[in-house]
């Protein structure tokens, strides 16, 4: 590149937890000295990263990356603003995909676990209301990749971004593929 070609656009990327427990996060921060590369070429928008409250508030997304399933009305919310403002949405990890340990909660009474661990409902109106069932993501928006684990290897992120940086469809090699 010379001195006179404009810089490639960096892509813009969102980053959440919804009902996780941000080892999804963790994982990718696991990325290492990757992770300079990584800003070289993106920017972050909504994320634990940033700080940033509002996804896409100042242009739309080109990726979404969303480790948690749904277990409140705050989650839905926050999970189609996502859907909304980015072009490629990514389940990732396994509490996204299928709900994962918060949905060993789906065959109890919603009510009674509630009574169990805080000796009553909460009921103020500040928090979210808490949904019957806890949900995988796919059940309430259309998502376009998903990257198994729990969490997903480090180098499982750095290829599925590698891979649509440079505008592939991620296809996860083998040994990056994780159920556990
Ligand atoms: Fe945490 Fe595992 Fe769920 Fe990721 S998939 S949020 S690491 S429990």
């Amino acid at each position: 590149m010379n001195a006179t070609s404009p810089s490639p656009r960096k892509l813009r990327v969102a980053t959440v937890s919804l009902a996780g427990c941000f080892g999804c996060h963790m994982s990718l921060l696991d990325i290492d000295e990757r992770l300079f590369d990584l800003v070289e070429r993106v920017e972050f928008d909504r994320s634990p990263l940033t700080d940033i409250k509002t996804v896409g508030a100042v242009e739309p997304c080109d990726i979404g990356l969303v480790e948690g399933g749904l277990c409140n009305a705050e989650n839905v919310e926050v999970l189609r603003a996502f859907r909304a403002r980015c072009t490629v949405l990514v389940a990732v990890g396994a509490c996204a995909i299928t709900g994962g340990l918060p949905a060993l909660r789906n065959h109890l009474d919603v009510g009674d676990v509630m009574q169990s661990v805080y000796g009553r409902v909460p009921d103020d109106p500040e928090l979210p209301l808490p949904l019957n069932r806890v949900l995988p993501i796919h059940e309430v928006v259309r998502i376009d990749h998903a990257l198994p684990g729990c969490p997903p290897p480090a180098d499982a992120f750095w290829q599925l971004l590698q891979d649509l940086m440079a505008g592939r469809t991620p296809v996860p090699a083998p040994g990056l593929i994780r159920y556990d």
